[in-house]
């Protein structure tokens, strides 16, 4: 059996491990990084956030090809190899897998491959198809993040897909069934739809992406009106794998009164942390029932020399999150503590439109009774989004009445989550809805609308 002594070893290659791996090597500790893959960069790099893009990207482009006819523009049906498509997703996720490979190398962080379990409070045991070796470590960041929630009552079937299945691209069924209204199920459903298949998409709740506010997504379900069917407040009662298809039956407010037929289930109804697959209790570290490990605002857990970050720790189950508690964490695993504080974590579905949002939504304010204001600027008024013959859009900043202060946002629209940049920016320093009126803004631009949505706040538009 191998063995090796570090200062400290991080569980967990993702956005969350990565990071706080290259940050404490580049504050001097001698670093070991565990992952059971044989490439780096975790769920979000190979299974998610990455490949995803990848193919809304490849969506995008067909929606465009197909839906040119009022730019006087006619390419016909878009024709596609679905092995070239996927051959494009895979060459984006290896360009950045192998950049992480690299800068783990230059940063001289030690990679272990295989299972790692904590055995004791101070030694982790990695299993590599049956190959051991003890990492003996004075400190310890888990960042072993999370997978897709199964339900128990679907069988397993090929035909029956979680997000990562989905994203191998193996095939394009005729008719697609998406149990899970949120981010990941739509933009699933986006990508699918571009090439083909005949989507439904059932959600629980009463609207899609239900951390959203209601009113960008009447924009996006006006938009997708024609393309997906949308079962809202309905629920999954029953899935069979027959030979000839899948049959699933539903109750509830739009349930079909019948069971209905696919040819592929994805299920994306959320994802459950990894914290009781790690022997964490080895090392004296609490995990609660759902399997999260709690942590203050330094990400220390109960054991003071061990850290955990990402989606292991809680909502929101975000890379951008997940990056920026590694560095917290590996900051005070070298001695200069740091507490994670954000005022802002920005929230994207990729989809078309995108939906976006950040700081606080109307939902939250009006369940915690507080008083607040919103300035609304329709892209319909927007130059460069008529321009673009996309002008479905719109900008919501929300506002504290007496102080004017910027408490939120929430666009949808093309490209609406880059928008999100600027006003994730204005949140953290504090910004009035006046600042950003009186922040110059190109024209024609689609950030021009988050300018004259201050203005219509202020009342200065022109
Ligand atoms: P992960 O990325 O989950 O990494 C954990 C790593 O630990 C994995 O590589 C795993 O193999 C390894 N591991 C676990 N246990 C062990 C063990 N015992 N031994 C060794 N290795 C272990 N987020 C966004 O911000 N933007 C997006 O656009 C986005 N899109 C997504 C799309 C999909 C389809 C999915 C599924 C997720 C998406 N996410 C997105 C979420 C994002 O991927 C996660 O929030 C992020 O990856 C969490 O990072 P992490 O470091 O906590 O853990």
């Amino acid at each position: 059996m191998a063995h090796i002594k570090t200062q400290l070893v991080v569980l967990g290659s993702g956005p969350g491990g990565y990071s706080a791996a290259f940050r404490a090597a580049d504050l001097g500790l001698d670093v070991t990084l565990v992952e059971r893959h044989p490439t780096l960069g975790g769920v979000c790099l190979n299974v998610g956030c990455i490949p995803s893009k990848a193919l809304l990207h490849v969506a995008e482009v067909i929606n465009e090809a197909e839906h040119a006819d009022s730019l006087g523009l006619s390419f016909g049906k878009v024709s596609y190899d679905l092995d070239k498509v996927r051959a494009y997703k895979e060459s984006v996720v290896g360009k950045l897998v192998s950049g992480v490979g690299a800068m783990a190398k230059g940063r001289k962080v030690r990679i272990v491959e295989g299972y790692g379990r904590f055995v004791g409070t101070h030694q982790l045991e990695v299993d590599n198809q049956g190959e051991k070796t003890t990492i003996e470590f004075e400190k310890a960041i888990i960042a072993a993040g999370s997978r897709s929630v199964k339900l128990s009552f679907i069988p397993e079937d090929p035909r029956i897909w979680d997000s990562t299945s989905a994203l191998e691209l193996r095939q394009v069924p005729q008719r697609l069934l998406v149990i899970g209204g949120g981010i990941i199920g739509l933009e699933m459903a986006t990508v699918y739809e571009a090439l083909g298949s005949k989507v439904t998409v059932v959600e629980f709740a009463d609207q899609l992406v239900p951390a959203a506010d209601k009113d960008l997504i009447a924009v996006y379900t006006k938009h997708n009106k024609d393309r997906f069917e949308v079962l809202l407040s309905t629920k999954v009662e029953a899935v069979a794998a027959k030979p000839e298809a899948i049959e699933v039956s539903f109750s509830g407010a739009q349930a079909p009164a019948e069971p209905r037929q696919f040819d592929a289930v994805l299920v994306a109804v959320g994802r459950s942390p990894n914290g009781k697959l790690i022997d964490a209790d080895k090392a004296g570290v609490t995990v609660d029932e759902r399997g999260f490990i709690p942590v203050d605002e330094y990400l220390q857990t109960n054991q003071p020399h061990i850290w955990a970050i990402g989606d292991i720790v809680g909502q929101p189950m975000l890379a951008h999150k997940a990056t920026h508690e590694g560095h917290a964490a590996a900051e005070g695993a070298a001695g200069h503590p740091h507490a994670f504080h954000p005022i802002a974590i920005p929230s994207i579905a990729y989809t078309s439109p995108e939906i976006a949002w950040v700081g606080k939504t109307e939902k939250e304010l009006k369940q915690e009774g507080r008083d607040y204001k919103v300035a609304v600027f329709p892209w319909s008024a927007s130059g460069r989004a008529i321009a673009s013959d996309r002008s479905e859009g719109k900008t919501k900043l929300i506002y504290d009445p007496v102080s004017d202060r910027l408490l939120g946002a929430g666009l949808v629209g093309i490209h609406a989550g880059e928008l999100l940049g600027e006003i994730t920016l204005a949140l953290e320093f504090g910004s009035s809805v006046e600042d950003i009126a009186l922040t110059i803004h190109a024209h024609p631009t689609l950030h021009e609308s988050v300018g004259l949505a201050a203005e219509l706040g202020v009342g200065t538009i022109t």
